[in-house]
């Protein structure tokens, strides 16, 4: 026989790990909410040509790491890399410049990426992002960071670093990059091919490049915040008064560039020590250009998104997460408490409350053994002397408490 297996890179999630992953999404739900942030669900599949215009034609992602198709009428089809650039479509698409502004939206589900699989790296990953469109001024960016504060706190993740940068808009962009041209052009040789072609296209990029001589060859760059505009400088001041304020603490990193060309202005991530070298749990940054170059008016926006795989990894293993378990669970002696028994677990459970009930020919020993395997918190015990006497007996299984109760009354007994 065949042996079937997941595809690599991807990975089924089961109990008892699903419950840390549905904690995640509640509590990012819940804070997400409560700064005014909406779900938007959008296609998991686009026209691959919204994510070269948007992400960058030389980047890695679109160059190498897109899931790209055509279907059966010669489209080319792209399973989503990313969040923003279908948020960005659906928001132009639909018209919701015309709303009144900021228009904030969340999101969550897989994307894909055709990546070198590795530690903590999927080829189907899941994010939570979320986008503001609308507002330009450093006052939204605060707000966000301070949201994924919150965030983070609810799910009692600490010793996180949260690392902010400002790389400037199209207006002081381009001194930078002469700048960053003038001071590789003679390093070309030692760079490496990647990076050779990124000093072509994209010299910003070689900022992001992991490899070792890359990394040494850039002591000294010109920093980009040196090379800021008066508004560019103005609003990156703003957003650290900001966080301040609102007691976000942070390091200015200016090295961070992030892998996408649409960033503009604040770019953001949020680092944990625990992962090592692939240690970003959010990033994220504004995209003030990015809505009209999808044909839209004029908007600014910011926006990030969050790694459900390495926040469920450090949740799992800073936290200690209670595994739901059973309320109760029916054991049952005989056909007639058999049915009184399913009756009863019927009803129960129509109150929301989680029942297991014993099946066909199992003894009673063995439906309390398998009570006792589950964790559930209380036993009912029915037998034909209880139908009798019109009582059940119950048990807690925590500390061994037992009683008896008229057939009527259980349901109150449990709430
Ligand atoms: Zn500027
Ligand atoms: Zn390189």
């Amino acid at each position: 026989m065949k042996k079937y297996s997941a595809l690599k890179g991807t990975q089924d999630i089961l109990p008892p790990d699903i419950h840390i992953w549905q904690k995640v999404e509640k509590v990012a739900k819940d804070v997400f909410t409560a700064y005014g942030f909406q779900e938007l669900r959008a296609p998991i599949i686009e026209s691959t040509d919204i994510f070269i215009r948007s992400i960058g034609e030389t980047t890695d992602i679109v160059e190498k790491e897109m899931y790209t198709f055509s279907d059966k009428a010669g489209r080319s089809i792209t399973l989503r890399p990313e969040g923003t650039a279908p948020i960005v479509r659906c928001y132009v698409e639909n018209h919701l410049y015309n709303l009144p502004s900021p228009q904030k939206f969340f999101y969550s589900g897989p994307m894909f990426r055709h990546e070198r699989p590795q530690a903590g790296r999927f080829r189907q990953f899941f994010q939570i992002g979320a986008e503001a469109f609308g507002i330009g001024e450093p006052k939204i960016d605060a707000e966000i960071l301070s949201m994924l504060k919150l965030f983070f706190e609810r799910l009692g993740l600490k010793g996180l670093n949260f690392q902010v940068n400002s790389i400037g808009c199209e207006k002081c962009r381009p001194d930078y990059r002469n700048a960053l041209v003038n001071f590789f052009s003679d390093r070309i040789n030692g760079l490496c091919p990647d990076c050779k072609r990124r000093f072509e296209y994209n010299p910003l990029r070689i900022l992001d490049c992991k490899v070792d001589a890359c990394i040494k060859l850039r002591e000294g760059t010109p920093r980009v915040t040196d090379f800021l505009c008066s508004e560019c400088s103005e609003h990156f001041n703003k957003l650290l008064s900001l966080l301040n304020l609102l007691n976000v603490p942070y390091v200015i990193n200016p090295d961070m560039v992030r892998g996408l060309d649409y960033y503009t202005r604040t770019t953001f991530e949020i680092t944990s020590k625990q992962l090592g070298a692939q240690n970003a749990v959010a990033a994220g940054g504004r995209y003030d250009r990015l809505v009209e170059d999808f044909g839209g008016p004029p908007t600014p926006a910011i926006g990030f998104a969050i790694g459900m795989e390495r926040i469920t990894a450090l949740v799992k293993s800073s936290c200690k997460e209670t595994i739901p378990v059973p309320e109760v669970f029916i054991a049952t002696i005989g056909e007639s408490a058999e049915k009184e028994g399913l009756v009863i677990a019927d009803k129960l459970r129509n109150k929301g409350i989680w029942v297991e009930i014993g099946y066909a020919g199992n003894s009673l020993k063995s439906q309390l053994r398998k009570a006792d395997r589950l964790s559930a918190h209380y036993v009912l015990i029915i037998g034909d002397d209880e139908i009798a006497a019109g009582k059940l007996k119950w048990k807690r299984l925590s500390d061994g408490t037992r009683g008896e109760i008229p057939f009527n009354e259980v349901y109150n007994f449990f709430n």
